[in-house]
């Protein structure tokens, strides 16, 4: 056996200490017999997969009783539907637009309300994260949205807009768990978990108590409503009882190496290693503006679109995978979440050097 470093944006890498357990618990689930994938989810071995998931995720991120938790499906762009349908009162939302996902959330708001984008940062590709120290907020803004970590353009907010107030929703999915956030500071977060947590097919959301209301549009899918998935704790039906079964693992391998705090700490070391890197490099170049970097999506580019070309490909030979930029921008883009080990940030850097070396004027 042998593992490549998987420098994926998503379904990404996930740790090898779960994989492994994931492995041993196959065949047969803590002697019931079964696997997690056969098991009834009304079951009680089920019932304690998802509670225990979810107790450990409130002990990591220290959310409040006053929040749920849900486990819902549809992914993140789903949540860009009912974020707008269950929030909906004046009619009104603001939206900062930072990128692709961001862009996409605002477009569909505009179905259900009547979305504003109060910043953007298109003017410059995306490169860097708007000041929203002071925005023009609406008045009657029923919240303001922002995705928090910018996948495809490697930018996160350096800190938490100041929404004057109002109701703040973030797409987190890029960027969850990878460092504390203050989870009072929102009254919505959200994530797809096959970025930084798990297999794709889930999508958690941390809501607010009051924001999960009855009395949503008539239109709104009984599947879409909150409500129906809070009352019925995330069982209205079926869930994805295997993919939450893997996050509740990786949640369990945060806390042991010692919660979001450590966490960080990792992560910016590796981060550190690529990014002083490439601000020596001669051939090779970030493409955010330093204050708005991303500790986990981190492109890059040569200024060359063949030379880029070749990179990709050397790299795959070396065993660096998926190392391509979106389809969107190009270049290059490696994805360190929380399950890239430093070896492999060594490993890259130490190539990127011998291909500076062979290919550098
Ligand atoms: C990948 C991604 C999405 C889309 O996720 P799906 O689960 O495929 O819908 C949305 N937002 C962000 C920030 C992402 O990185």
């Amino acid at each position: 056996m042998s593992r490549v470093y998987n420098f994926s944006a998503g379904p990404a890498v996930l740790p090898v200490d779960v994989l492994k357990q994931a492995a041993e618990d196959m065949l047969d689930y803590k002697g019931c017999g079964m696997s997690v994938m056969e098991m009834s989810h009304r079951s009680q071995m089920f019932q304690n997969i998802i509670d225990e998931a979810e107790q450990d995720l409130r002990d990591l991120m220290n959310i409040p009783d006053n929040y749920k938790v849900l486990f819902l499906q549809g992914g993140a762009s789903q949540q860009f539907s009912a974020v707008p349908m269950n929030l909906v009162k004046n009619g009104v939302a603001d939206y900062i637009i930072t990128g692709v996902w961001a862009k996409k959330a605002y477009q569909e708001a505009q179905k259900y309300l009547k979305a504003n984008a109060i910043a953007s940062s298109a003017d410059k590709g995306f490169s860097y994260i708007p000041d929203c120290s002071d925005l023009p907020i609406s008045e009657d803004a029923d919240y303001v949205y922002v995705c928090y970590n910018n996948t495809i353009y490697g930018t996160k907010f350096p800190e938490v807009p100041n929404t004057k107030g109002k109701i703040l929703v973030a797409d987190m999915s890029s960027c969850i768990l990878s460092e504390p956030v203050n989870v009072e500071d929102f009254g919505v977060i959200y994530f797809g978990v096959q970025k930084n947590v798990g297999p794709a097919g889930v999508v958690v959301a941390i809501i607010r108590e009051d924001l999960i209301r009855d009395d949503v549009p008539a239109y709104t899918p009984t599947m879409l409503k909150w409500k129906t998935q809070a009352d019925a704790g995330s069982m209205y039906n079926t869930p994805p009882c295997y993919t939450i079964y893997i996050c509740g693992l990786v949640f369990k391998w945060i806390k042991q190496l010692g919660g979001l705090e450590a966490m960080k700490a990792i992560n910016e070391k590796k981060a550190k290693i690529l990014y002083d890197f490439l601000d020596q490099s001669k051939l090779f170049k970030g493409t955010v503006e330093k204050e708005s970097r991303s500790l986990m999506n981190v492109p890059f580019v040569t200024g060359d679109a063949e030379l880029d070309k070749k990179f990709v490909a050397e790299s795959k030979a070396a065993g660096l995978e998926n190392l391509k930029g979106h389809r969107s921008v190009g270049g290059m883009r490696a994805s360190i979440y929380n399950a890239m080990p430093i070896e492999g940030v060594e490993a890259l850097v130490a190539f990127m050097k011998d291909f500076e070396e062979r290919y550098g004027k």
